[in-house]
């Protein structure tokens, strides 16, 4: 198996290529490195090879590394990607510098309380199911349009755009990169600040060409990087 370096540096050559195939610029292309299952040290790895977004996706596990002395010296910026529920906010409200997942109004309102109360400004995103499958987390899209001007008004938290898992197969989730696409644009129809929302979280080990292609700003990559979970 390659190095993790060898990995990020192939990833890296990649995202660029996806870019100029687009006509985009590659710094418009964020890599979130997901470390969720796999140990600090591999994340020290990717860290020394010039990685700094992080993505993780279970609240426990990422506590317990956020925390870890390997790790003490190293600057990491942590995503939150997974499904957060809203009793577990509160532990890692100030660690992350954004949360992806966020999938019900109830959920944003929590959010929102618990920025008030440590006096914090938190960026976050909508997670959206786009597939349609009913397996899938996320606000439907109509609900993301529905619930906008409740969401606007919610004090100490800022919706930076949206995030979507799309289906295995990739003309599918090329439709669906799309779709999020045009639901981000929409949204921003609505918005008061329609210049805060910058973000599409999209696109996986499996499927990121395609969504750099539609548009993402941020690719979340796990097993490419750091081997099979
Ligand atoms: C695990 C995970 C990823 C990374 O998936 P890979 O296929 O390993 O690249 C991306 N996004 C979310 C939300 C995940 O849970």
């Amino acid at each position: 198996m390659q190095s993790i370096a060898a990995n990020l540096e192939d990833i890296r050559k990649e995202i660029k290529a996806a870019c100029i195939k687009a006509g985009r610029q590659p710094e418009t292309v964020r890599l979130i490195a997901v470390s969720k299952t796999k140990p600090a040290a591999h994340i020290k790895e990717a860290f020394d090879a010039g990685q700094v977004e992080f993505g993780e996706s279970y609240v426990q596990e990422f506590l317990e590394k956020s925390k870890d002395p390997l790790l003490e010296k190293s600057p990491i910026s942590w995503h939150f990607i997974g499904h957060l529920q809203s009793n577990k906010i509160r532990s890692i409200i100030d660690k992350v510098r954004l949360i992806h997942g966020i999938d019900k109004l109830s959920t944003a309102e929590e959010l929102s309380k618990r920025a008030q109360q440590h006096n914090l400004q938190i960026d976050y995103l909508l997670e959206v199911n786009t597939s349609g499958e009913s397996s899938k987390y996320g606000m439907l899209p109509d609900e993301v349009l529905s619930r906008a001007e409740s969401l606007f008004k919610l004090p100490n938290i800022t919706l930076r755009g949206l995030m979507t898992i799309a289906s295995p197969e990739s003309e599918k989730a090329r439709v669906e990169f799309r779709n999020l696409r045009l639901l981000l644009e929409s949204l921003k129809t609505v918005a008061p600040d329609p210049e805060k929302l910058t973000e599409l979280s999209m696109g996986m080990s499996g499927d990121f060409q395609e969504a750099i292609e539609e548009g993402a700003t941020m690719i979340r990559v796990g097993s490419s990087i750091f081997g099979w979970r």
